[in-house]
């Protein structure tokens, strides 16, 4: 593989010799960085992906079905676990997304702010959830400096070119005991070890592969401290980007591993689950949050939640 003008945003390695190919036949095209361990998809190789068109109207349809108690309660537990570090003040979602988490966070006592690139996802946010979010890209918003108790990034530092200026950026926006929360794919997690190469993480869009020593180191080069670190499973996403292309493959007769399935037709199937009577939903949600809990407990998953202090030097 020829790579040119490859650069670790980790270590700041820039040697050619000191990257070696990774996964080598995946469906993207992974680089490791030799010096430090991060795992990447080398700068030459990206696609040019434009957040701002991110999701589109059909996708905005399925989300507006969906059933929004599902969503609540899912989130309720990453709030609990926020609890256990701070149990209230003002938060900012980095990547607020649909912005159920931000709801949820709102809901359960925080003054919440965050920003969403994503023009859709922005409206949706906004308008339907009735939120304060700004529109744009991280790298170019003002900060509020020394405000924040509390930061998170769930399923955010993944796509982002720059994870370390994100983080110091984040870092000088928190108070002196300001925490960070971080959700990522992790490049170490049994799940990835076991599916290697056809692990449905890996994608175009994910540009960084997190282990849990690299996520530590970003986050001490960026001044914080570790508190905890916690598996994770995401349970929606496993019906989504496994189970439902196992039933595509299936009904198609097709070996073929790429099926293609639309942003739509994935949210179209999850709805399928939780728009069933409310006894039966929760029930399956309290079944749900048992198998999370004990997975997590065996770290049997495919991300990692980081929650981390800001260290006052
Ligand atoms: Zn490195």
């Amino acid at each position: 593989m020829k790579v040119k003008n490859i650069f670790c945003e980790i270590c700041s390695e820039d040697k050619i010799e000191n990257f070696t190919q990774f996964l080598p036949n995946a469906k993207v095209k992974l680089v490791k960085c030799n010096s430090c361990g991060f795992v990447f998809i080398p700068q030459n190789t990206r696609n040019k992906i434009e957040y701002s068109n991110y999701r589109d109207e059909e996708v905005l349809k399925s989300v507006r079905a969906a059933n929004n108690y599902v969503r609540f309660r899912r989130h309720k537990l990453r709030i609990k676990l926020i609890k256990k570090f701070k149990n209230s003040g003002n938060l900012f979602d980095i990547g607020v997304g649909w912005g159920h988490f931000a709801y949820t966070a709102k809901k359960m006592g925080f003054d919440v702010d965050g920003i969403e690139i994503s023009e859709t996802m922005h409206h949706y946010a906004t308008n339907d959830l009735n939120l304060r979010i700004e529109k744009g890209s991280f790298y170019e918003i003002p900060i509020k400096e020394n405000f924040y108790d509390i930061i998170t990034l769930w399923d955010v530092l993944e796509h982002l070119e720059k994870p370390l200026e994100v983080l110091k950026k984040a870092n000088r926006m928190l108070k002196d005991d300001g925490i960070i929360v971080i959700q990522v794919p992790q490049i170490d997690s049994k799940v990835a070890k076991i599916q290697k190469e056809k692990w449905p993480m890996l994608s175009v869009e994910h540009i960084n592969y997190f282990s849990k020593s690299t996520i530590k180191l970003a986050l001490e080069k960026s001044g914080f401290k570790i508190l905890k670190f916690k598996t994770s499973y995401e349970l929606k996403l496993f019906l989504m980007f496994t189970v439902l292309p196992l039933l595509k493959r299936k009904k198609n007769k097709s070996t073929n591993i790429e099926v293609s399935i639309s942003g739509s037709e994935r949210q179209n199937f999850f709805n399928k689950f939780t728009n069933i009577p409310k006894p039966i939903l929760l029930l399956g949600l309290f079944v749900h949050d048992v198998v999370y809990y004990l997975l997590s407990w065996i770290n049997f998953g495919e991300e990692i939640i980081v929650i981390a202090r800001k260290q006052v030097i």
